[in-house]
């Protein structure tokens, strides 16, 4: 075909075949392009098309002949360059501190940044968030893809931040605001949507029903389903913090009582773990099973393959999650958790920042 002839594709064509090489190679070492070809269903005109155009963007390079020893001419791998661009990214979710960091496109660590919120709240908080990223932005030495943000609260698919009552942000548009202070594009997510992302993205390969539980001051959950972030109608999807587990218990944040998160949240665990002659493995238990209870009918509903647990290690590794997990499996039918896996983020402390990258990587090349 002549290249006016390719010119007649639409737009939208061009881009998501771009994107299925790109992201056919993230997932590999390097392939040859016959291989690209047979793996996305392209032609090799097509695929050796953009190709040459990814290794123009540096976005590709050749990494040397096939290993495999073929007879004939050997063909050169095609690869792809992790630090073809940097990503900035943010994670709001610490209140005490923003931290930021620049990662490369397979979600390593180039430099972090945190700076403390010294307690701002509203617009003063957004200013700091948003010196943050140019700091970021002017500190990378590789171009920069663009900016990821998790943010607590419910985040719409625009970037606004419907409500994060703790930053006493309503309808606060972030993301525009923060492009007004860097000249590249901006995505925001909620923490706990970014870090399903991550767990999506960079986690094992080929898990394409998951759920992200994150146990920290609250309790969140980002939902992968069909390799798709669910957000649901109104951007809350995954909340499942105050689900009521315990009919007249403690007085929760929201004003109710007996939620998830005063059963399973870290300040109430703590809470408890501190009080004197009680046993460590009695509050772990008692808070993992709640927190299985809640998720059974959201594993059995949606079919997820997986669910991954992130919070701090003391807690969530061990006791808690093997309650989890016990739970789960005594609420289901067997054939819904035959192969069903639970287990513990891989980064759980850098998670979110990973999602920011996640985010902007899916966002911008297509790879997700
Ligand atoms: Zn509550």
């Amino acid at each position: 075909m002549s290249r006016d002839g390719e010119k007649a594709l639409p737009e939208h064509t061009r881009k998501s075949n771009r994107s299925l090489i790109l992201r056919t190679l993230f997932r590999c070492d390097g392939m040859s392009r016959a291989d690209l070809a047979r793996a996305t269903g392209l032609t090799r005109v097509s695929v050796s098309r953009i190709v040459d155009d990814l290794a123009a963007e540096g976005l590709v390079r050749e990494s040397g002949p096939s290993p495999e020893g073929r007879v004939g001419k050997p063909s050169t791998l095609i690869a792809l360059n992790p630090d073809a661009y940097h990503v900035v990214t943010l994670d709001l979710s610490a209140y005490a501190e923003l931290s930021g960091a620049i990662m490369n496109l397979d979600g390593e660590v180039v430099h972090a940044m945190s700076v403390p919120t010294d307690g701002a709240r509203g617009a003063a908080l957004l200013d700091r968030v948003c010196a943050l990223a140019a700091a970021l932005v002017k500190r990378s030495t590789v171009r920069v893809l663009g900016v990821g943000v998790g943010s607590p609260g419910v985040v719409d698919t625009e970037g606004v931040v419907r409500e994060a009552v703790a930053f006493d942000w309503h309808d606060l548009e972030v993301a525009a605001a923060i492009s007004r202070a860097v000249p590249v594009p901006v995505h925001v997510a909620n923490d706990a949507n970014a870090a399903a992302l991550a767990a999506r993205t960079y986690g094992q390969p080929g898990v394409d029903n998951l759920a992200l539980v994150r146990i920290g001051q609250g309790i969140g959950s980002g939902v992968i389903v069909g390799g798709a972030l669910v957000t649901g109608a109104r951007f809350t999807a995954g909340e499942i913090g105050h689900v009521l587990v315990e009919e007249g218990g403690a007085v929760c944040r929201c004003g109710r009582r007996g939620c998830l998160e005063v059963v399973a949240a870290v300040p109430w665990i703590r809470e408890r773990l501190a009080e004197p002659g009680v046993s460590p493995d009695t509050v772990l238990a008692h808070a993992g099973r709640a927190l299985g209870r809640v998720l059974a009918p959201v594993v059995a509903a949606l079919g997820l393959e997986q669910v991954v647990l992130s919070g701090p290690p003391e807690i969530v590794a061990g006791v808690f999650l093997d309650e989890t997990r016990a739970a789960i499996e005594h609420h289901s039918l067997a054939i819904v958790t035959d192969d069903f896996e639970i287990r513990v983020a891989v980064r759980g402390d850098d998670i979110v920042l990973l999602g920011g990258t996640a985010l902007v990587v899916a966002e911008e090349l297509g790879i997700r």
